[in-house]
């Protein structure tokens, strides 16, 4: 037998997600974002389930090229969009030999681009900043932008993107009305009568939910228009209280499970774990898991932090180590050597735990770490 520890990505739950996308985006054509290995749940697998779901995904958005080349090797035929373009002229001859879509975010990728020769009529995304003011073309950028990809005969059609940096806010507290306004402000102004309006990427999970009818809806093209989900197919909420995954409908992807590997009864006063960070209140007994920050359980979760221990919910124990981590078995008396644990997933939701440890459900899944066996189910 091998270390208990195991994570099960469940694909019915993946494309269960993707049907509530779907509903939130109004006609709106679906990226599904496949970065950072799908979120550590695994690039190609997921790739497939959504590419066969009914009806299945639009398209694949993604950060690093070498997946998209794993996708189309393993024949996945999708238009594949890249988040942040290209980082060198070099990689222009595969993006266009893969049908790899470039969001071009700076005016020297627009001017490479432009400049290079390439087969075929290339589509292209051009990102706009409209406050996040981390990638996209500036108001004052975006006419020469448009100038040259018209001047460029391989460039095919043009869709406009921006990122949202508060859409998770409640409207009343968020910069999404600005961001929208500036968006709008910078299409009117390179807008001509007699051209037909380009087609808009704007929401990501949090605006999809939050903006439904008024981001890709009908403020924006229905239809024309495209979204680009990720945290929402793996079943977690953009939004901060814990409970909202639920309530928003999104079913769990993925569940870190292990065991517990011993059990013991502990004297009032002991200290647990590294540091002795916990000292007993009382008497009591307490249970190790075979989990700890090496397969990417937050180190900095602290005691109380939530765990499933046989289907009942009790609490972390003390400094979280590499491999193990200790709980309270006060709540679960039965428990013995090989009781089941949920870490997060189904059962736990995982924001309750990203909450407790002072980070997000992103990082948690992003983190979950290779020596972790996975089981698909379906
Ligand atoms: C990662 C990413 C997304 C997906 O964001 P979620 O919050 O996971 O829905 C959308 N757009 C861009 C540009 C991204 O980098």
């Amino acid at each position: 037998m091998s270390r208990p520890i195991h994570a099960t990505i469940d694909l019915a739950a993946l494309r269960h997600n993707l049907g509530i996308a779907r509903q939130y985006a109004n006609g709106a054509a679906i990226w599904a974002v496949l970065k950072a290995n799908a979120y550590g749940h695994g690039l190609l697998r997921c790739a497939r389930a959504l590419a066969t779901a009914s009806p299945a995904v639009d398209g694949f958005a993604l950060i690093e090229l070498e997946s998209a080349l794993t996708l189309r090797a393993a024949g996945l035929q999708q238009p594949i969009l890249m988040l942040e373009g290209f980082y060198t002229a070099d990689e222009l001859p595969l993006l266009a030999e893969h049908r790899l879509i470039p969001t071009l975010h700076t005016l020297e990728q627009v001017r490479t681009l432009a400049h290079t020769r390439l087969p075929g009529k290339q589509p292209v995304y051009l990102k706009l900043n409209t406050g996040m003011n981390r990638l996209g073309l500036n108001a004052e950028e975006l006419p020469h932008a448009l100038r040259w990809l018209a001047d460029a005969e391989h460039i095919g059609n043009i869709t406009l993107m921006t990122h949202f940096a508060e859409a998770d806010s409640p409207p009343e507290a968020s910069s999404m009305a600005l961001q929208i306004q500036r968006l709008a402000g910078m299409i009117a102004s390179v807008q001509q009568p007699d051209r037909p309006a380009w087609p808009l990427c704007l929401a990501n999970s949090a605006a999809l939910l939050q903006y439904p009818a008024t981001i890709d809806g009908p403020q924006a093209m229905p239809g024309s228009g495209w979204v680009r989900p990720g945290i929402m197919l793996y079943g977690g909420s953009p939004f901060a209280e814990p409970q909202s995954a639920k309530t928003l409908g999104l079913q769990p992807v993925m569940t870190l499970h292990s065991e517990l590997i011993t059990v013991r009864d502990i004297a009032r006063g002991e200290r647990v774990g590294y540091g002795g960070a916990f000292i007993a209140p009382q008497n009591m007994r307490i249970g190790v898991v075979a989990c700890g920050y090496a397969d990417g359980y937050p180190r900095h979760a602290p005691t109380g932090t939530p765990v499933l221990v046989a289907g009942q919910r009790t609490g972390l124990l003390g400094r979280v180590s590499m491999d193990k981590l200790c709980v309270d078995l006060g709540p679960v008396p039965q428990a013995t050597v090989g009781s089941p644990v949920t870490l997060w997933g189904h059962g736990l939701a995982v924001e309750e735990v990203a909450q407790a440890a002072g980070t997000l459900n992103y990082e948690l899944f992003c983190a979950l770490a290779a020596r972790v066996p996975v089981i698909e189910t379906d």
